[in-house]
């Protein structure tokens, strides 16, 4: 990885001698066991971090809602400026980060690159919308009174993130909590921990230089059991959660356990119609792109293209013609399209899957198979696959975490796309291909998709930061990101003032005394 200049990536992330893994901004401490960091893409330990224990955890928490005091106190406006430098810091160390997240997580250089200027995209956002916390103003019924609302800040906004976005999704909430004046606790995932402590060490520089408390960024490290520590933590007014459906189960049913705010981020099963009034290039960009980058490795991933009978055909060849084109190597490597899966764990999941669709009727059109030899030493090099499959195969229905794609094919109007379009357990990205608005805007209608994202002639991953991010059904239904996400991180206070001498009441109830 070297000859990529991983080294200097490390030195400049402050990566260099790995050894803590718990902070409340610059102070660093752990007491736990040990994770290495190996990199899918060539195998070698990256670095090691420790655990937190409880004890470590109890610290974090004090840090955090003593920070929360003083924080919630500063005007919006001014920790908008906060954010703004943590923007810059960002810029600078764009293309470090880019790397590590690259080296650690294994998607290509560009879109570790991407990852990290969507963390600039939502610092900007946030800027702005740091004098924008507008609540309403409302006409009151009783004579002599004002009547308003205001959001607050929360407090302690606990974070838990995915392996596949390992910087991004993190900015995505702290942006938000931060100018909202929350404070933020931040657990990794265990398989991307070094790009934790990457953005940990670049948001305590901000704070030191500010002279701000340190536990307005914290950080946590371990696997589900540290997690768990905040579903069960009331000091925790909000638990934000991305990762799988299963996850998401466990987290939701743990907070509302203690009536505390969730906001889940969790699986997808995405599909794209190709109605005969497709752009069959525009078609096949976005599909590859959509099944293969990231190695199929992301929340909108295209999982399955619903082609009708008519052109089915025509675009299958087309498709297939292009995964003949893919190179897969190295994701340092700017020649290659694809890289490694996040593990050997996962590489098992894919190979479960290709068996599975076989065993369920499926026809393989283009063949998997995990790759071995000079630069696939790590094991986690596999091919992207296609199979020819049924919605309701068990396989179909599940989303495997991986760059295999399913062909169905669907016969008469839009609407039965649709229907098979809707038909699985998840709701977060959707996509169209047509020039047809009849089919374009039914597609968008009530009747239409039932997701959270419902994109036309662009495919179904690529998310811009200014919407609102997330799904419906079993992805969880929660919003992050852009339009009014930043609602989740405050709390809504009603309030009505009387300027007069008498008190009325409401509904024109009487009350003499
Ligand atoms: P995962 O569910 O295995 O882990 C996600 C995080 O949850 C990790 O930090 C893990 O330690 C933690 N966790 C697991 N069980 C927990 C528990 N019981 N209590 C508290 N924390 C717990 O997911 P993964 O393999 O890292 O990521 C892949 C999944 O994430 C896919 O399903 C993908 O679709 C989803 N994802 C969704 C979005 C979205 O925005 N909708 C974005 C990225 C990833």
């Amino acid at each position: 990885a070297n000859q990529f200049g991983m080294t200097e990536a490390l030195q400049q992330l402050g990566l260099a001698a790995i050894n803590e893994g718990t902070s409340t901004g610059n102070s660093w401490f752990s007491n736990g066991e040990i994770i290495e960091s190996y990199s899918p893409v060539d195998g070698q330990l990256i670095g090691k971090v420790k655990t937190t224990t409880k004890e470590d955890y109890e610290k974090v928490m004090k840090s955090a809602t003593e920070a929360f005091k003083t924080f919630r106190l500063m005007p919006a406006p001014q920790r908008g400026e906060i954010v703004r430098q943590f923007g810059q810091k960002l810029r600078e160390k764009k293309e470090a980060l880019g790397k590590l997240v690259s080296y650690e997580m294994g998607k290509s250089f560009q879109e570790g690159l991407g990852e990290v200027q969507e963390m600039i995209d939502i610092c900007d956002f946030a800027v702005g919308l740091s004098r924008q916390l507008h609540g309403l103003t409302m006409h009151s019924e009783r004579p002599g009174h004002r009547m308003y609302e205001q959001y607050h800040s929360l407090g302690v906004v606990g974070i838990i993130s995915a392996f596949n976005f390992p910087v991004a999704v993190w900015s995505w909430n702290t942006a938000l909590a931060w100018i909202a004046g929350d404070v933020c606790v931040w657990k990794p995932s265990e398989k991307t921990p070094l790009c934790g402590i990457a953005c940990q060490n670049i948001i305590a520089e901000v704070l030191k230089e500010n002279n701000l408390p340190e536990g307005i960024s914290c950080l946590i490290n371990g696997d589900y059991k540290v997690g768990e520590w905040m579903t069960a933590d009331v000091r925790v007014p909000l638990v934000s959660a991305t990762g799988s459906t299963r996850m998401g189960k466990i987290v939701a049913q743990a907070v509302a356990g203690r009536l505390g705010k969730s906001l889940l981020e969790l699986g997808g099963n995405n599909a794209i119609i190709v109605t005969p009034d497709a752009d069959i290039k525009m078609t096949v960009i976005g599909a590859v792109f959509g099944a293969v980058g990231t190695a199929g490795q992301r929340c909108t991933s295209t999982r399955r293209l619903i082609i009708h009978e008519s052109i089915y055909d025509k675009v299958k060849d087309a498709i297939v013609a292009a995964y003949g084109q893919l190179k897969i190597g190295n994701p340092l490597d700017q020649n290659n399209h694809v890289g490694p899966l996040i593990d050997t764990h996962a590489v098992e999941m894919y190979n479960k899957a290709l068996e599975k669709v076989v065993a369920e009727g499926g026809k393989i059109i283009v063949e998997g198979g995990v790759l071995s030899g000079e630069g696939y030493e790590s094991g986690c090099y596999v091919k992207p696959a296609i199979a020819e499959a049924d919605n309701s195969f068990e396989i179909v229905q599940h989303e495997t975490f991986a760059p295999v794609l399913y062909l169905l094919k669907y016969s008469g109007e839009v609407e039965n796309a649709i229907d098979l379009q809707n038909g699985v357990a998840q709701g977060l990205s959707s996509a169209i291909m047509t020039n047809n608005l009849r089919e374009a805007e039914r597609f968008l209608s009530v009747a239409g998709s039932d997701c959270g994202i419902a994109n036309v002639n662009i495919g179904t991953s690529g998310a811009e930061i200014g919407g609102a991010f997330g799904g419906e059904k079993e992805t969880g239904g929660g919003r992050e990101s852009g339009s009014d996400a930043w609602k989740v991180y405050m709390r809504r206070q009603t309030n009505t003032i009387n300027y007069t001498t008498k008190l009325p009441l409401a509904q024109g109830i009487k009350f003499d005394l």
